[in-house]
């Protein structure tokens, strides 16, 4: 893949993109091997203080039924992915550092490390240096944060309250938990309202540019109680499975090192199929929601969210059924 912004809009835009999946396939297979990474995604609360336009779970929506986990449910869920032999829990939640402590969430990490055996990948979005150096201190490998568009208007056209001048708050954020010894993980919505083919493209060098370790890449999903959801602009950007597949495919020729997750909006885009298209269009990563059956339905970022895979046998047999069509296994890690 020649790594210019030329060949990458020519790909995003080619007629026919079955030549670029089969590339990315064969990539995949080439940098990764037939392995699936599963990581027990655990969705830690809905509480959130940000109010970010697109995000269902922003502070001003009455709608949502608030939740909180206790260390005990997390615990739990953790004990679940070992027991199905994921390898990593993911700690997502709505960005509260009153609610997820620094002490807080270096215990809970800590316990996940010594009862589970789980890795930790913590998804708490913006936070202090200390929070975080505190946190890689009590064994937490990765951090994930999408920094959703490189466009510096666009993303502070569509997140209150951040800085009106200096650099793309994220990207800073990114490179700090590099400096701190982190795997980094981030990624971006496709067809925000105002996006441009372009920015996606810029978006897709960057992910090269900061070495990203892992690369979480949706379609924007609208949702009707949110400001962006309920007044609908235009997109260059079209929110479709092809053209997510398309990044997909693009993030791994630039970047064949980077772990890529098959999304869960790509899967609530098309049940059916998101999944399976989404592995074989160079993702090497699935995210189960071990998040307890009570409060999954809560989390609820955009409308009609999958919530994939509970993680009941009958579920772990679809899913190796869908590695075993494409060729893939199981893979602990
Ligand atoms: N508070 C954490 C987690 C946010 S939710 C953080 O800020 O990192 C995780 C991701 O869901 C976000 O990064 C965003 O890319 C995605 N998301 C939120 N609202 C969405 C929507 N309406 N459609 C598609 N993806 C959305």
């Amino acid at each position: 893949m020649d790594p210019t912004p030329q060949a990458i809009r020519a790909a995003l835009t080619a007629p026919d993109p079955e030549p670029l999946f089969a590339e990315a396939r064969a990539e995949r297979f080439r940098s990764k091997g037939n392995g699936v990474f599963l990581r027990g995604l655990i969705e830690l609360s809905n509480r959130c203080l940000r109010d970010c336009l697109y995000c269902g779970m922003r502070r001003s929506n009455p709608h949502p039924r608030r939740y909180a986990l206790s260390d005990d449910d997390v615990l739990a869920s953790a004990r679940l992915a070992r027991d199905l032999g994921f390898g990593t829990v993911v700690l997502q939640a709505g960005e509260n550092a009153a609610l997820w402590t620094r002490q807080r969430v270096s215990t809970l990490v800590r316990r996940i490390r010594s009862e589970t055996g789980q890795r930790v990948t913590l998804s708490l979005g913006e936070r202090a240096e200390a929070d975080t150096a505190a946190w890689r201190e009590a064994g937490a490998e990765r951090y994930l944060l999408r920094f959703e568009t490189s466009d510096l208007s666009l993303f502070r056209a569509i997140h209150p309250g951040a800085p009106a001048e200096g650099p793309h708050p994220r990207i800073g954020m990114l490179r700090r938990l590099r400096a701190q010894g982190y795997e980094i993980g981030s990624g971006i919505m496709l067809g925000i309202p105002g996006q441009t083919l372009d920015s996606v493209v810029r978006d897709l060098l960057l992910f090269r540019e900061l070495h990203l370790d892992m690369i979480g890449l949706g379609p924007y999903l609208a949702d009707p109680q949110t400001p962006l959801g309920a007044d609908p602009a235009p997109s260059e950007v079209p929110v479709s499975v092809g053209f997510t597949c398309r990044c997909y495919a693009l993030a791994r020729l630039l970047c064949p090192w980077a772990n890529i997750p098959s999304t869960t909006a790509l899967s609530t885009l098309d049940p059916a199929e998101g999944r399976i298209r989404g592995l074989s269009s160079g993702a090497n990563v699935f995210m189960p929601n071990l998040t307890p059956d009570a409060c999954r339905a809560d989390y609820r970022i955009y409308p009609g969210k999958i919530c994939a895979v509970a993680p009941q046998a009958d579920s772990m047999e679809a899913l190796r059924a869908d590695f075993a069509a494409l060729g893939l296994v199981q893979c602990e890690g």
